[in-house]
């Protein structure tokens, strides 16, 4: 069986990420890594299919968190002129929400109609993105760290956003916004219990999440069911840092990486 190659691509993540470092541990389980860099620039498509995956990668913003987005509808140009220039790094845009599932797949005809001879199942497409995907479950959307399949899509913003923070924090930031008081202090009390935009723990943490995206590719399974586990599915910031920080796969998911 050929090897694997996991190609890494960049659509402006956190500025703490180093690629080299993700693809070196990446490649310690014996797939071969290309870092291409920006996605959109490595694919080398002309204006005019870039224009046309802006407009879709607009339509894909979530208006209502409450409602899912069934189908896209096309945006009013200025969405799309807008989105050419987050494509550019021209704006930066860490607000808007994205149905991740539509992103994923704008970005897999992207790369499927530019890198026929990659599309097949010997290569992983793994994009660090800085926007903010999510997906429709349970009534509303949830913002999402990862989406695996192929291309995965890893967020930076979703490391930041999507594991929940301590519940009392939640609770004390809800009485100073309602009291009108600044909440600045209370993310400097809770500094280290959470990740933060641009945090130097940024690096390793989204390592292990690129890792679930070949554990997947692999095996077929989304996430690791042992909480000691850097593959492990954390729904909290301090399971976060407890294992996928410097986290280290499981013995039973060493076995199917190896
Ligand atoms: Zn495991």
């Amino acid at each position: 069986m050929p090897r694997l190659t996991v190609c890494l691509y960049t659509d402006h993540p956190s500025e703490s990420l180093d690629i080299k470092a993700v693809a070196a541990s990446l490649e310690e389980y014996g797939v071969r890594t290309e870092n291409c860099g920006n996605l959109f620039e490595y694919l080398g498509v002309n204006h005019e299919a870039l224009y046309e995956a802006a407009a879709r990668l607009a339509s894909a913003r979530v208006p209502d968190i409450e409602s899912p987005l069934d189908e896209i509808h096309p945006p009013v140009p200025h969405e799309a002129d807008f989105e050419m220039k987050l494509i550019t790094g021209e704006e930066k845009g860490r607000g808007a929400l994205y149905d991740g599932l539509w992103v994923q797949r704008v970005l897999r005809k992207l790369i499927s109609d530019s890198l026929p001879e990659e599309s097949g199942s010997d290569f992983l497409h793994i994009i660090f993105t800085g926007r903010l995907v999510g997906t429709f479950e349970a009534r509303r959307y949830h913002a999402r760290v990862v989406l695996l399949g192929s291309p995965a899509i890893i967020s930076t913003s979703g490391l930041v956003e999507a594991p929940a923070r301590p519940r009392e924090y939640y609770f004390i930031k809800g009485g100073l916004i309602r009291s009108g008081r600044d909440t600045r202090e209370l993310d400097e009390m809770y500094r280290g219990k959470f990740i933060e935009y641009d945090d130097p723990k940024t690096t390793s943490a989204i390592s292990s999440y690129a890792l679930q995206a070949l554990f997947y590719e692999l095996s077929g399974d989304a996430f690791c069911e042992n909480p000691e586990c850097c593959l492990f599915n954390s729904h909290w910031q301090e399971d976060v840092l407890r294992v996928q920080y410097e986290g280290k796969p499981c013995a039973r998911c060493l076995e199917i990486l190896r």
